[in-house]
C-alpha cells in the first residue's frame, strides 16, 4: 500500500489472525496480554514462556538460530590453536569482547545459552501461548464483544440441521486443556455441536476457545435464546413427522421416531409442570408440588427479562 517500511511491518498477532484457517480468532487486545493477572498460571503451560510471550508482543527474540554465528566462532577459535597457549588466550578474550559488543544483552542472557528455543519451536510455543490468551480474552467484556460481531456477521457457519434455520453457530472446545481436540460448533437452538464444515478448521484447538465462551456468549447476548426462541416456536407449529400414506407413525412403533422426544419441548402447561419436575427433582407427592410452581414462574420472570433487551451491537 504504502513505500514508507514502518506501514509494511504487520504486528504478531495480526499476523496470526489472517492465517488460513485462523479465522475464527479475534485480535486480543494489547493490554489485555500486558497485564500479568490475566496470564496467571500459563507459565508452567507454554515452553519458553517469556520467549513466547516477547514474540506475541513483537519484541525481538534471540533464538538458537541467531546465536549460531556468534558460537561456531568461539568454536572454532577454542579448537584450532593447541599449540600456541598465548595467542589462544588472546583471541578467545577478543572473541569474548566482539560478541558482547554485537548482541547488546549478550552478557545477561548468555547463562541461559543452552535453553534458547530454536525458530519452530518458538513459533509453536507462542501459538499456544496466545489460543490460551484467547479463551480467556474471549470471555471478558471486550474480547465477547468482538466475538458477538463475529457471531452475528455468520463468520462461524450456520447449522446445518434444517429446523435450526441457519442458526449462526458459536466455536467451542469440549477441553479446557490444550491438545485433546481440536474445535467444534456450538448451536443454540439444538443444543448440539457440530465438527467445521472445512477442513481448514481441523487443527485448530478448541482450549483455545474453551468450555465456558458459548453460554456466556448466550447468557450475555439475550438476543441469540430470543432467536432460538422464535425457531423452536416455529418448529413446534409445523411438527414434522414421519408418514406412511397419510398416517402418522406411531412412536412406540419398533420403526417409528423414537429419538423425536429428544429435540421437543414442552407446550402444555401439564408438560411444562412434568419439564420442571424432571429438571429440578425427582417427581414425588403434593408436598413438592408448592415449590415447582414457584420455581415455574421464576423461569417465566427470566423469559420476560430476556424479551426486553436486545443485543448490544444490533443498533449497529
Ligand atoms: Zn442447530
Amino acid at each position: 500500500m504504502s513505500s514508507d517500511p514502518e506501514d509494511d511491518y504487520i504486528p504478531w498477532i495480526q499476523q496470526f489472525c489472517e492465517l488460513f484457517g485462523h479465522d475464527y480468532f479475534v485480535p486480543v487486545a494489547q493490554d489485555f496480554i500486558e497485564d500479568d493477572f490475566n496470564l496467571t498460571g500459563l507459565s508452567s503451560q507454554v515452553p519458553y514462556y517469556r520467549e513466547a510471550l516477547y514474540t506475541i508482543l513483537d519484541y525481538e527474540v534471540e533464538t538458537s538460530e541467531d546465536n549460531n554465528n556468534n558460537n561456531t566462532t568461539t568454536i572454532h577459535n577454542a579448537s584450532t590453536p593447541n599449540s600456541n597457549n598465548n595467542s589462544n588466550n588472546n583471541s578467545n578474550s577478543n572473541v569474548a569482547a566482539t560478541t558482547t559488543a554485537t548482541t547488546a544483552s549478550g552478557i545477561a542472557k548468555k547463562a541461559g545459552k543452552a535453553e534458547l528455543p530454536n525458530k519452530a519451536l518458538l513459533a509453536h510455543s507462542a501459538d499456544l501461548l496466545y489460543g490460551l490468551i484467547h479463551s480467556r480474552y474471549i470471555i471478558s467484556k471486550p474480547g465477547l464483544t468482538a466475538m458477538a460481531t463475529k457471531f452475528e456477521r455468520n463468520e462461524f457457519g450456520s447449522c446445518p440441521r434444517y429446523y435450526c434455520d441457519g442458526m449462526h453457530l458459536i466455536p467451542v472446545g469440549s477441553t479446557d486443556i490444550p491438545g485433546h481436540e481440536t474445535v467444534r460448533l456450538y448451536c443454540p437452538c439444538c443444543n448440539d455441536i457440530y465438527l467445521p464444515s472445512s477442513s481448514r478448521y481441523l487443527n485448530i484447538d478448541g482450549a483455545f476457545f474453551g468450555t465456558t465462551f458459548p453460554g456466556l456468549l448466550v447468557k450475555m447476548f439475550p438476543e441469540i435464546e430470543n432467536q432460538c426462541r422464535i425457531r423452536t416456536n416455529k418448529v413446534n407449529s409445523q411438527d414434522f413427522g414421519l408418514k406412511l400414506f397419510g398416517f402418522k407413525i406411531n412412536e412406540l412403533s419398533a420403526s417409528g421416531p423414537r429419538m423425536k422426544w429428544l429435540r421437543l419441548y414442552p407446550q402444555t402447561d401439564l408438560e411444562k409442570e412434568e419439564y420442571e419436575t424432571c429438571e429440578f427433582g425427582l417427581p414425588s407427592g403434593d408436598e413438592e408440588s408448592n415449590s415447582n410452581s414457584d420455581m415455574e414462574e421464576v423461569a417465566d420472570d427470566d423469559e420476560e427479562d430476556d424479551d426486553d433487551k436486545t443485543m448490544a451491537s444490533e443498533g449497529n
